[in-house]
């Protein structure tokens, strides 16, 4: 098996040299107003709102959802903080929701369990790029009258049962963070078919000027969340190398779990019936003792990795929540259990097989 060469990096330098050659653009408009029309179309979706940051696309969101002081919004636990301070910062309360160790899905008995009166929205986290059931999602939040914010930050090019990630919610949210499939850098946008969302998304993004039809401008206090034009001129850029970005991923996430078919005390995590995943993380259950040492020994020997690289814990144990009074035991079970190998474009086959070779040696001499 082989890699596909990387995609050529010479368009991202020609598009931000046109950037810069209109600057300083004081309308703001050209790359970003490309960018936006051009995300919606090869995405198949009314609006793309480009914003400062995967964070700054889920307040937008949850904000042009309504979600205020007193609103309770379902987060799973199985995620990291920047899902959680939007809601936050909007007045609103997290309450975490367990998932399920055999499908890393939501666990809806337990959503259901923590629904009440107050309960406005839900924020399903596509982590790692895998993608729950959409089915079951829109089943559940059409039963007790949610509001579907995406955290589609990991999960470009992902789909399930011909749903895109991000694109089955009111909003569907993404990151272009440096380390993401489509990256400028620091970015993020969000996807929605409503009008009434965009607009109020393009608002809050910039003290609420344009407002929204109807509304006067800066009549509501809101954020500067702009993404810069030369961050969307790279954005643009590598929005047209997409295909070949996910093709890559896809590929070298194989080329490693393939490397380590054989290994005893690993498994592939493998995706569901109906998941197209992007690969983005190539991921294995640790069936050795003390797994969660295991994957900081593995980030000592140089194997980046969520739990032993970034120290990913269940959310609802973060010291900013009240400590739970039960704490979501399958989102700790799939984070000490789920090595999740960080990789980028750059990554080689040499730098695969090094992977390779250093996960196999560690994992024959592990002894916690
Ligand atoms: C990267 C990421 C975010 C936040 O995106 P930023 O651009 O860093 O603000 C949110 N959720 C998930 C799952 C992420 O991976």
């Amino acid at each position: 098996m082989s890699l596909p060469p990387p995609p050529d990096t010479a368009p991202l330098l020609r598009e931000v040299a046109a950037c810069l050659s209109a600057m300083p653009d004081l309308a703001g408009s050209g790359h970003l107003r490309m960018f936006e029309e051009e995300a919606a179309r090869r995405l198949g979706i009314a609006h793309a709102v480009a914003v400062s940051s995967g964070t700054a696309a889920l307040h937008a969101a949850l904000s042009a959802c309504g979600i205020g002081p007193g609103d309770e919004v379902l987060v799973p636990a199985l995620t990291v903080i920047m899902t959680v301070a939007p809601l936050r910062a909007l007045g609103a309360t997290p309450v975490f929701v367990d998932s399920d160790p055999a499908t890393l899905d939501l666990d809806y008995k337990d959503a259901a369990r923590k629904v009440t009166a107050r309960t406005r929205a839900i924020i399903p986290v596509h982590l790692w790029g895998r993608m729950g059931d959409p089915g079951s999602l829109a089943a559940f939040a059409s039963e007790h009258g949610l509001a579907v914010v995406e955290d589609a930050a990991q999960a470009v090019g992902t789909a399930r049962n011909e749903q895109s990630a991000g694109m089955v919610g009111t909003a569907g949210c993404f990151s272009m963070k440096d380390g993401k499939i489509l990256w400028s850098g620091e970015g993020g946008f969000l996807t929605t078919d409503s009008g009434v969302v965009a607009a109020h998304a393009r608002a809050f993004r910039s003290h609420w000027q344009p407002a929204p039809p109807g509304e006067a401008p800066f009549s509501r206090l809101a954020t500067n969340s702009r993404l810069a034009a030369p961050l969307a001129a790279l954005a643009l850029a590598n929005l047209r190398r997409l295909p070949d970005l996910i093709e890559l991923r896809r590929a070298q996430t194989q080329y490693l779990l393939t490397a380590l078919e054989q290994v005893p005390g690993l498994s592939a995590l493998t995706p569901s019936a109906g998941e197209e995943w992007n690969g983005f993380s190539p991921l294995l259950r640790i069936k050795l003792s003390g797994p969660r040492a295991f994957a900081e020994h593995l980030a000592q020997q140089g194997v980046p990795n969520s739990t032993g690289s970034f120290r990913l814990v269940p959310c609802d144990t973060r010291s900013p929540f009240p400590r739970p009074e039960q704490p979501c035991r399958g989102t700790a079970e799939i984070l000490d259990r789920t090595l999740a190998v960080v990789l980028t474009e750059r990554d080689t086959q040499a730098t695969l097989d090094h992977y390779a070779d250093v996960i196999a040696r560690a994992t024959a001499a592990w002894a916690p």
